[in-house]
This record gives structure tokens, sequence and C-alpha cells, in this order.
């Protein structure tokens, strides 16, 4: 018997998400998967290894509640608003779930249809995929800017679909959105609009109060990149009680690991460390981006820890492997609406540095 025979079809004919590379080579410098290049705040670490004793034979909280109270109080919402996941990845997956249906003869395709833009975080159109339930991408403008209502409606964007998914600020471009627009856009959509605020606390504006004007948008945040903490998996949505509780109904019941309960929970206590990092974290990225510049990158703004940026001279995917060639990682798309740039993560100043010194030899104005 052929074991394959037993795997569903749709899963046989899946593409995986490609997560960044996780390499283990000495001394490199990995500025590929928007981490943070700063270590949690000390209690933080502290806290995690108090925990770490007789209790790892229990069952963590099943509910996150202390977790969820402390996230209702610092967003002014009820804890009945907010859901806890392991990562915001798996919100995403199970707000397709939850809202979506799989494409079912009979069903308008507008109730199957998973929406996002061209380009933004790569998950979306794979969550779409293992659920059975249809894309719609839609291109951006070409520089990356939320298109009109009238362009939308040129490009096939669907004001019914059943889910629609707006990173914000964008992935991979780092550009940032003005909350008015998304409220313009959020105002027009009868479907579930799920706010990708991964990135935010790196940008100008957020746009949670969305979630208290239309009872039908979400908001998604990590701690993984602003709150270093990517190794304890730990995300959440806020919105209305109705589509938490629609979430919650269908999530793991264990489904946040305790020691990442603990960790997220002691972030919130030393807020004013991660926000001066926040900060250093821009500064950096203003001064790399001057300096690219100078030397003849096209440089794109960015509201995120990192940036898109359009080498000179040879092809990104060769800047990629000379950069790699120089233990510096960065990340490169094959997709043609970014095959053009490279998406660098902001590290540490010194990072920056190096990378600005690996690129003046590669153009040979060493
Ligand atoms: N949204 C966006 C736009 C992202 O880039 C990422 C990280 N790859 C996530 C969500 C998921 O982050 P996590 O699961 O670590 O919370």
């Amino acid at each position: 018997m052929n074991p394959k025979k037993l795997v569903r079809p749709l899963v046989h004919g899946l593409h995986a998400y490609t997560p960044g590379e996780q390499p283990k080579i000495k001394g490199l410098i990995k500025l590929n998967t928007n981490e943070n290049p700063y270590p949690p705040a000390r209690p933080v670490l502290a806290a995690v290894r108090a925990a770490v004793d007789g209790r790892l034979r229990l069952y963590p909280n099943p509910t996150a509640e202390a977790l969820r109270a402390r996230l209702a109080e610092l967003h002014g919402v009820g804890p009945e608003q907010v859901i806890i996941g392991n990562g915001s990845d798996e919100l995403l997956a199970l707000a397709v779930r939850a809202f979506v249906e799989p494409v079912t003869p009979g069903i308008s395709a507008s109730r199957s249809r998973v929406q996002y833009f061209n380009p933004s975080y790569s998950l979306y159109p794979v969550l779409a995929d293992i659920h059975g339930a249809s894309r719609n991408p839609v291109p951006l403008r070409p520089d990356f800017g939320l298109p009109t209502v009238k362009e939308l409606r040129q490009s096939g964007w669907d004001f019914q679909a059943a889910l629609t998914f707006v990173t914000t600020p964008n992935a991979p471009s780092g550009r940032g959105y003005a909350t008015a627009d998304l409220d313009a856009l959020c105002a027009r959509q009868k479907g579930i609009t799920v706010l990708d605020e991964a990135y935010v606390d790196f940008a100008a504006e957020n746009a949670l109060a969305l979630t208290h004007k239309h009872p039908h948008v979400l908001i998604a945040r990590t701690f993984s990149k602003a709150y270093s903490l990517c190794f304890q998996r730990v995300g959440y949505l806020v919105g209305h009680p109705e589509l938490i509780t629609a979430l919650d109904k269908i999530r793991d019941s264990y489904n946040v690991n305790g020691l990442g309960q603990v960790a997220a929970l002691a972030t919130l206590g030393q807020l004013p460390y991660y926000r001066a990092n926040f900060a250093r974290i821009i500064a950096t990225r203003q001064w790399l981006g001057g300096q690219l510049a100078g030397l003849g990158f096209a440089v794109l703004p960015s509201a995120t820890n990192f940036m898109l940026v359009q080498p000179p001279g040879p092809a990104a995917k060769t800047w990629l492997k000379e950069l790699r060639a120089r233990k510096i990682l960065v990340r490169w798309f094959s997709q043609p609406e970014v095959s053009a740039y490279l998406r660098i993560t902001i590290g540490t100043q010194a990072e920056a540095q190096t990378l600005v010194r690996a690129a003046r030899q590669i153009l040979r104005k060493k």
C-alpha cells in the first residue's frame, strides 16, 4: 500500500509557506527574518527562568487569562475582545477556518474568497489553499500604496469577500498606511477584514481604534518583532466579542504554551525598555536608508523594522549571494513585483555599518 494515496489530494497539491532561512553559521549577520536585534528585557528572561520548575508538568492556563486581561487593559477593550494565539500566524489561520467557506458548488464565490494585496504577507495564499478557499490577490499601486476605490474595482477587488487581509504597515515593502485610508477601505468591506499590524510598533500610527468603529474589523498583533519574542510564539487578535467567540471555539484548548504566556505578560511590564528599542531601530533605519541611498540604492520609505531597497549594479539576486559570501543574510523574493529588491531587516547600528561596508565593497567603492 502506498501511504501517499491516503493523503488528501488537496494536501498533495499544496505549496507550503517558505520561512526565512535560520542558518547556524558563526558570525553571520542575520537580516532576513525581521527579528529584533535586541534581546528581551532582563525581567522577561528572569520571569521565564523562574517559571522553569516542576510546574512544567501542568497544562498552562487554557485561555491565557492573565495575558488577555493585561492586553485588554492596555488597549482599552474588554478581555472578551482579545484572543491569544501561538504566534499571530495561528490566529490568521483560525480566521480563515472560522469565516471562510471552502469552495463549494451553490455557495457564492465571495463566501469562499480570501482576499489580500499583492505584494503582502505570503502566508495568506497558503492559508487559503489549505482551507480549499479561493485566493483573490489584488495589486497594490506601483509605489505599494493602497489603490483608490476605482482602481480596486478595476482590478477585481471584492467588497463582499468573506475575509480580507491587509498587512499594515505592508510587508515586504515596509510602507505604512494612514488610518484614515484604512478606515475608508474597512467602511466599504462587507466581510471580515483583518488588519495585520505585525510591524505597527515601528510606524507612526496604528489602526486599533477601527475595531471600535467597525464590528467586522480585527486587528492582529504579535510579540515576535517589536517585543523580541519570536521564539516564544505569542500573538493576539482584538475585535468584536462575537468574532473572538467564534475563533475561540475552534482553537486548540492549550494553544499558547505556558512559558510564552509568562514571557508575554512580563514583557507588558517592561514597555519603556521596548519603546527605547523601537526608537533605536528607527534611528538605525534612517541612518542605513541615507547611507544606502548615497551608494545609489533606491530606498523605499519604511514604517517597519525592515526596508525594501533596489540595489544598483548587479541584480538583486546577485546581491543576495554577494552579501551572503560576506556573512550577511538578507531576503530576496522571486515574485515579479519585488524581485528587483532586497528586504533588509534593521539590525543594530554596528550591523548596519557592516552592511554598508559590504555594499561599498560589492560596488568596488572602497
Ligand atoms: N504578519 C506578518 C505580516 C508577518 O510578517 C509575520 C511574521 N512572519 C506574522 C504576521 C506572523 O508573526 P508571528 O506568527 O510570529 O506572530
